[in-house]
């Protein structure tokens, strides 16, 4: 059977089980070091970039795999297993050359994929602002018309890959007064240094690393742009003004997909793991798995995980159908991520004390699962896009 991207039942395994061997040899014996030190990987990047998954999304037409949302999220799942960090830097950095290949120009697409799919130029989505998260209108770095540029002034934070990447898909006001407000915001492609000249954009600066509960490894900082300017034909995608908004939202849906295959990943992992070693450790002359209690949670864990795993199927499956599927993409990032923080509790329960020690991966989990509720679109946000689809599909 071949999915809607041509790639077959019997290709996707055999990228799965280059993946797999992959995080044997050269991931797993490294995570808990990397983790603990905050170590950015940049030996796995370089790995990561030979597999082609800088252009896993991104169409043959550019020279990316162009991978079904389907293979892709299985990709995800298997690599946040190992670990959640590393499935974030080419997540976010896919998300950008989404907006660009969907909404870009023939010429913005033909500049800026192929730099994309190598990795030459790696990023990510930068929308976020000290006062501006769920409410994305209220953003307020600028970009001011002046001939053929524009000149960017304002800062972003929280942008993953935002130290180590090359450029972002920028979200900017391009006018602030206009009403409704997201007709005034545009999506530009900023990178760090011009392609053409190797010079770097003076104006475009990096903050510091921002400290983080989880997420390790991977770099997430503040963005300043003073006085930063791009031309607008390479850089304002779509060439036109007033669009940023629906591209950001229009993005979000592989994004959420994105979230609940990572959270499936960790869901997992803290069953796994909780499975294992219930066998392994003894109280009152059995093995732990022969108590009621601990029973009763691998059975919620095995359940949870299955559900969240068949929600995120059935999101990609409807993404790579070409069908609408906010509703279902909102199903699968809400139900995945709360298992993956439920899993991950239960699997220290069950750890007891080894739990809460550095020296297994579970606290590693119960500190990497509450992001998935809160990027994407906040679970309680989820929630309400899923409520608002089942009243406007279901009108009385
Ligand atoms: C590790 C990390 C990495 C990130 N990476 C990126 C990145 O790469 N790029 C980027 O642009 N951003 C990134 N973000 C930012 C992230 O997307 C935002 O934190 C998120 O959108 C929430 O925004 P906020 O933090 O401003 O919370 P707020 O928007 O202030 O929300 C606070 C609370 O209020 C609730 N709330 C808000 N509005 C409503 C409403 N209308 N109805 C009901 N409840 C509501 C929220 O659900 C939440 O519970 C990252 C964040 C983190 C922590």
């Amino acid at each position: 059977m071949a999915y809607e991207s041509g790639i077959s039942e019997d290709d996707e395994r055999a990228i799965l089980d280059a993946i797999e061997k992959w995080l044997e040899k050269d991931v797993r014996p490294h995570v808990m070091d990397m983790e603990h030190a905050d170590e950015y990987p940049h030996a796995m990047v370089e790995q990561m970039k030979e597999f082609g998954l800088f252009g896993a999304t991104i169409s043959p037409d550019y020279g990316g795999l162009g991978l079904s949302a389907k293979t892709y999220s299985r990709i995800v799942t298997k690599i946040a297993e190992t670990w959640m960090s590393l499935s974030g830097i080419f997540n976010s950095h896919l998300m950008m050359a989404m907006i660009v290949e969907k909404f870009g120009t023939d010429f913005q697409k033909e500049y800026w994929l192929p730099k994309f799919v190598s990795g030459e130029v790696r990023g990510g989505l930068a929308l976020t602002e000290a006062d501006a998260g769920t409410d994305l209108q209220a953003i307020r770095t600028r970009a001011d018309r002046d001939g053929d540029d524009y000149v960017i002034n304002g800062t972003k934070t929280w942008i993953s890959n935002g130290i180590e990447g090359g450029a972002v898909a920028l979200m900017v006001k391009t006018d602030s007064d206009i009403e409704p407000r997201y007709k005034g915001i545009s999506m530009l492609i900023a990178p760090k240094v011009d392609p053409e000249t190797g010079a770097p954009h003076e104006g475009f600066q990096t903050g510091k690393k921002l400290e983080k509960l989880g997420y390790k490894g991977i770099d997430s900082a503040e963005l300043i742009f003073d006085n930063y300017r791009l031309d607008a034909k390479r850089h304002l995608i779509g060439g036109e003004e007033g669009k940023g908004f629906f591209m950001a939202v229009g993005g979000l849906e592989l994004g959420r997909i994105n979230i609940a295959a990572r959270s499936v990943g960790i869901a997992r992992r803290a069953l796994n793991e909780s499975v294992r070693y219930a066998q392994e450790r003894k109280t009152f002359g059995k093995p732990i798995a022969q108590h009621q209690a601990i029973q009763l949670k691998l059975g919620e864990m095995g359940a949870r995980t299955r559900a969240a795993e068949l929600l995120t199927e059935d999101a990609a499956r409807a993404y790579d159908a070409g069908e609408r599927c906010d509703m279902e993409a909102g199903m699968a990032k809400y139900f995945a991520s709360e298992a993956a923080v439920a899993n991950a509790l239960e699997a220290m329960r069950i750890h007891g004390g080894y739990g809460y020690s550095k020296e297994y991966p579970i606290e590693r989990l119960y500190r990497e699962a509450p992001l998935m509720c809160i990027g994407e679109g906040t679970n309680e946000m989820q929630r309400i896009i899923i409520a608002k689809q089942l009243v406007e599909r279901n009108k009385v």
